[in-house]
């Protein structure tokens, strides 16, 4: 038994949803605190669009980030429902590619017809409202009809009316030595078991949350707010009972690796489990991964006595689930209901159908589909050498910046060769091909609804777990079903677990990458990408995995201590920055030191490799690093991504890792008294 991390990744940025919320480090260099705190009082936020004006008066020495995005950030014209930066840039130009195909009546590649019926579906706002909330009404009354513990299983079993799968766990694929299927806790109304157990803030603003949209949805179907409250009840307490079964919490769970069937259905006991995955053909996998004190307890709550709870349970999953996909009336007063009233600056905001469409699809089970139709016409072979390329690149660059690290034992050093020699990475193609030849999705000419319609897209992704290929699979297998790692994804990614980083294709494009770009550009652009995942292997978290992605620190001694007061002055260092309202800090209530540690040693690498080019051009490469992180956001994202986010606001990213390193400074003369200088002593980069 391993007790187990769930969050493996570390991202190059969280992808900033323009519908979704962010603080407001506004104002000009904010005046408090002085010269202690990075920037020298001298940094604005130029992530912010009311700043865009004064960017244009700061100087490059001063603050970099600014300067460098200034003529960029006056020529938006922000608009908070739509995405302003380079990584927006680039889920646009795969929202276009994408709906350029779509768009195109001629092309009747059956993966295309199969999106395009389903887009059908979900950007019809006439025919949407035209079904108001009745596909609800249709799905509720499949509940009804449950009166047995053994209707209760017959309802879990039957996708067509079930469309969210609600089956007391759910099923994901994973992969250890071979692809398995993780059985695990359900999705809770009040997204971890832990809250359950105790509510915290956080939990408290979701059940709130929870329980308008309740009252909402079955006001509008007739039911009264006794008959309301009652349901709401009933519901949290099957989901108490759940949750007590494990009670780990969304991050730590007691997870059995790899087990056969045969002990996935002693554990479960009473509790059909086999039936239930023969069912969906997921019977023959090699391996499951389990949270098995959780199997053990299911039995034991799913009685007779509970059936009304339990069908609380049913009904409140369905709503929750299915209230963005009815009418436009509920798809905008979800919206409402789930601002963030910790924010002040939180507001709704609507962004175009074609957006949030193509968002939709890269979380769903569909997300595989939309990345075949991608890559079947996008995927470049010679841009995937370049790219590999540069990957072994950054490892030689790496191995040679350990190597001058002197405060590194000999025999750290070689470990963290290992380690290094180890690393494999996944660049833009997963290594199977998606199939969905047996989906069938019913048009709206065919009076199908976005419900149904997932009820098909569920009962495929089901059967799909169980038709994944066996045998055994390298750390570096690339699953394409895997919709954690969808290719198109603007993003990058490095998995703690495998020792593994990926570079999908949705970022291969706009700024990031083009054929015909320099080398400088290259390497300030896609691999910047590159050489922070890479970094990531040896960041806080990254240190604590060996080779094959074991926990096993692979810094040992006095040197870890070392490592982590290094780490220490990366969080105390952005914890100096004041943000003008004074309400928000980087006060360490969530670690950003990882993703600072990546941005500044994968320059550092980048750095490395430069020393080998002849006439190497300095200024090109960090204008073209400042410039992949350009973004303009509202000041509720600001406030978002400060308080809950493990990555940095972006012009923090740019001016700390810049700052840290003589080229910068020698390049663009950099002295003491401007904003970007920081003293040899006072940096705070570890590799
Ligand atoms: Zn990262």
């Amino acid at each position: 038994m391993n007790k187990k991390k769930r969050r493996f990744f570390k991202k190059l940025t969280g992808l900033v949803l323009a519908s979704a919320l962010l603080l407001s480090a506004a104002g000009c260099g904010s005046g408090a605190a002085g010269g202690d705190q990075p920037g020298h009082g001298k940094w604005i936020n130029s992530n912010l669009p009311d700043n865009a004006t004064l960017c244009a008066d700061q100087r490059l020495e001063d603050d970099f980030a600014a300067a460098v995005n200034a003529e960029w950030n006056m020529a938006q014209n922000f608009d908070p429902s739509e995405t302003y930066g380079a990584m927006g840039d680039s889920e646009k130009i795969v929202t276009q590619r994408i709906m350029d195909i779509l768009n195109d009546p001629t092309d009747q590649d059956p993966n295309v017809v199969k999106l395009r019926t389903f887009y059908g579906l979900y950007t019809d706002w006439e025919y949407r409202d035209q079904l108001g909330i009745e596909p609800l009404r249709t799905y509720l009354g499949y509940i009804d009809e449950i009166h047995s513990i053994e209707d209760v299983y017959q309802y879990m079993m039957d996708s067509s009316k079930n469309p969210f799968a609600a089956m007391f766990f759910k099923c994901s694929m994973d992969q250890r030595e071979h692809l398995v299927v993780q059985i695990n806790q359900p999705d809770y109304s009040l997204e971890e078991s832990n809250r359950y157990v105790s509510l915290g803030e956080d939990g408290l603003q979701r059940k709130e949350q929870v329980k308008n949209k309740i009252h909402y949805l079955m006001g509008r179907l007739g039911y009264s707010e006794e008959e309301a409250d009652i349901l709401i009840d009933q519901n949290f307490a099957f989901e108490l009972k759940m949750a007590e079964l494990s009670p780990g919490g969304e991050i730590f769970v007691n997870f059995y690796d790899d087990i056969p069937l045969s002990e996935v259905v002693r554990a479960a006991g009473d509790f059909p489990i086999q039936r239930i995955l023969e069912h969906f053909g997921m019977d023959k996998l090699q391996g499951y991964t389990v949270d098995v004190d959780y199997l053990r307890g299911l039995s034991g709550i799913c009685t007779e006595k509970n059936l009304e709870e339990i069908k609380a349970y049913f009904k409140t999953f369905l709503m929750w689930k299915s209230m963005r996909y009815l009418d436009h009336e509920c798809f905008l007063k979800e919206k409402e209901i789930k601002l963030d009233r910790t924010n002040p600056y939180a507001e709704v905001v609507e962004t175009a159908m074609d957006t949030y469409f193509n968002r939709e699809v890269r979380y769903s089970p569909l997300a595989a589909l939309r990345d075949q139709i991608y890559l079947d016409r996008f995927y470049d072979e010679e841009e995937k050498k370049e790219i590999e390329t540069m990957c072994r690149d950054y490892i030689r660059g790496y191995r040679e910046l350990i190597m001058e690290k002197d405060w590194l034992s000999q025999e750290n050093k070689e470990r963290i060769f290992e380690k290094l020699d180890a690393v494999r990475f996944m660049i833009m193609k997963p290594d199977n091909e998606a199939d969905y030849s047996d989906l069938s999705l019913r048009s709206k000419e065919e009076g199908g609804s976005i419900l149904d319609a997932f009820a098909e897209i569920n009962r495929c992704n089901l059967e799909t777990m169980g038709k994944l290929p066996d045998g055994e699979i390298d750390r570096d297998y690339w699953n394409i079903y895997d919709n954690s790692v969808s290719t198109t994804e603007p993003n990058g990614m490095y998995f703690m677990n495998r020792n593994v980083f990926i570079v999908q294709i949705g970022i291969v494009n706009g700024e990031f990458y083009s054929k015909d770009m320099s080398y400088e550009e290259k390497l300030g652009r896609i691999g910047h990408l590159i050489g922070h995942e890479l970094t990531h292997a040896f960041d806080s978290t990254g240190v604590k995995y060996d080779s094959e992605g074991r926990e096993n620190a692979i810094i040992n001694g006095d040197d870890m201590s070392v490592f982590s007061k290094k780490a220490d002055k990366v969080r105390e260092y952005y914890s100096r920055i004041v943000f003008p309202d004074g309400s928000w800090s980087y006060d360490g209530t969530h670690d950003i030191s990882g993703e600072a540690i990546a941005d500044m040693g994968g320059l550092k690498c980048a750095l490395k490799l430069a020393e080998k080019v002849e006439g190497f051009d300095y200024d090109k490469f960090f204008r073209s690093f400042a410039s992949i992180s350009r973004q303009l956001i509202s000041r509720s994202n600001v406030v978002q991504i400060v308080l809950n986010d493990e990555h940095p606001l972006e012009y923090l990213r740019t001016n700390i890792a810049a700052q840290q390193f003589d080229e910068f400074n020698e390049t663009y003369g950099i002295q003491p008294g401007d904003g970007m200088y920081l003293a040899p002593g006072d940096r705070i980069a570890i590799w």
